[in-house]
């Protein structure tokens, strides 16, 4: 079963916007086993969707649509697609004309022409309810060819995708079961990771297929089996294999399925009636953002010092001037005594520092833009790790906040440091 993903809008085509919704349908499509072969985008006229249909319908059988739904003169998707499928009239679909005036009427708005337009479908399509949304969803189906037409907005497009297309796919194609078992890992690079675990890689049964997904918080490995039904045992192979790959890289498994480094860490914290506050230079405050975007943070973390000058890291964190002016802010002395100094400032059980060069000026030939030195102080003891990691500020930014994390993670499980 192979698809294709079109994506409709003049912004995409001038830059103005990054097509984030062709790599999340491929996403979900891939979950389910379905193969996206070709992804498109086209600028928002009849004739370049009609062609763009044309030259897709020509490869694959089903191809999804987002954008140019709206109530706008520019959105030309519908009228397009009910040419395109044949419609002779537009019929009012009203289950998307109630949830539309309801919408309207809580914020004391009146049904307008626009909005009305808006519950309008062409009458050869099944139109598909959009409730995080006013455009609703279109499937349209000819000469065994789909086309489904759904809303450009990436919250919209996901809240159909999940509640309409997928359960319609699975049900029209009679997709089989698929299971799927994500491994996230910390601390090593893809590459080490792929050569760490070749052997056990190339000894997976052929029905089950691995992939790396890496992030800037480490790498998910997913395994997956798109014939669940035809192995019934997938589940304790799965297990089994994942207990193999444990014992290869038993460090670097942060967690499995949804978890995140920033959940993992929260969890262990909780588990241990413990307290986290964080003094940051270099990052600026952002590992205070991972950890309290957890929903229920405030069970450990209790805060965190954005030292950014020398000035606040000796006045309010204790750090040493003289050693400040010895090794300089970015070095293993100077992060050590910082996260000493929050353990102490803000009275927590564990604290993490950071203090490097994210560049892209402020580099010196011994301390490069990309050094950075962290720190993680539990109750008995601090250790630190001095950090290379390129020369992109942002990048360095996040790598920073997700690698002291990850310390934390292993000083938590670690029960000696405890
Ligand atoms: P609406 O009914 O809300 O107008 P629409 O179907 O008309 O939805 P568009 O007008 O094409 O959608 O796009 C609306 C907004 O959705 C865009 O301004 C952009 O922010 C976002 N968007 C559109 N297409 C994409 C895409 N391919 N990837 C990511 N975001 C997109
Ligand atoms: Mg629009």
């Amino acid at each position: 079963m192979k698809a294709s993903v079109l994506t409709v809008g003049d912004e995409i085509l001038i830059g103005q916007i990054v097509d984030t919704n062709s790599s999340r349908i491929a996403q979900w499509l891939g979950e389910q086993g379905i193969s996206v072969s070709e992804m498109r985008s086209t600028g928002d006229t009849r004739e370049a969707i009609v062609n763009a249909l044309d030259e897709l319908f020509a490869a694959c059988d089903l191809v999804i649509i987002t954008g140019g739904l709206g109530p706008t003169k520019d959105d030309i998707t519908k009228h397009t697609l009910a040419g395109y499928f044949g419609a002779t009239r537009m019929v009012v679909h009203e289950p998307t004309l109630q949830h539309v005036t309801e919408l309207l009427r809580r914020r004391g708005i009146a049904l307008g022409e626009l909005n009305r337009n808006q519950a309008l479908a062409p009458d050869v399509c099944e139109p598909l309810l959009n409730l995080s949304g006013t455009a609703p969803g279109m499937w349209f189906e000819k000469n065994g060819k789909l086309a489904v037409s759904l809303p450009g907005v990436p919250y919209e497009m996901e809240y159909l995708m999940a509640n309409e297309v997928i359960p319609r796919l699975k049900k029209r194609f009679a997709l089989g079961k698929v299971y799927h078992k994500n491994i996230i890992t910390a601390g090593i690079p893809e590459s080490t990771l792929a050569e760490t675990i070749a052997a056990w890689e190339n000894d997976l049964p052929g029905y089950l297929r691995l992939a790396y997904l890496p992030s800037l918080s480490g790498v998910k490995l997913r395994l997956s089996c798109y014939a669940a039904d035809a192995h019934a045992n997938v589940a304790d192979e799965v297990a089994e294999r994942v207990r193999q790959l444990r014992a290869l890289i038993p460090a670097h498994i942060a967690g499995y399925d949804n978890d995140t480094l920033e959940g993992v860490v929260g969890r262990l914290l909780k588990a241990r009636g413990a307290t986290l506050s964080t003094a940051e230079s270099c990052t600026g405050g952002r590992i205070a953002a991972i950890i309290t975007a957890q929903p229920g943070a405030s069970a450990y973390f209790r805060g965190s010092i954005v030292a950014y000058s020398n000035d606040v890291k000796v006045k309010e964190l204790g750090a040493q001037p003289d050693d400040v002016e010895k090794y300089g802010a970015v070095s293993q002395a100077v992060v050590e005594q910082m996260a000493r100094g929050a353990q102490r400032a803000l009275q927590t059980d564990y604290a993490v520092a950071t203090s490097g060069i994210a560049g892209p000026d402020g580099g010196t030939p011994e301390k490069p833009v990309g050094t950075v030195w962290v720190a993680v102080a539990t109750p008995q003891k601090v250790t630190s790790h001095k950090l290379n990691l390129g020369s992109d500020r942002e990048r360095t930014i996040l790598r920073a906040s997700y690698s002291v994390l990850n310390l934390l993670r292993l000083a938590l499980a670690d029960g000696s440091s405890s």
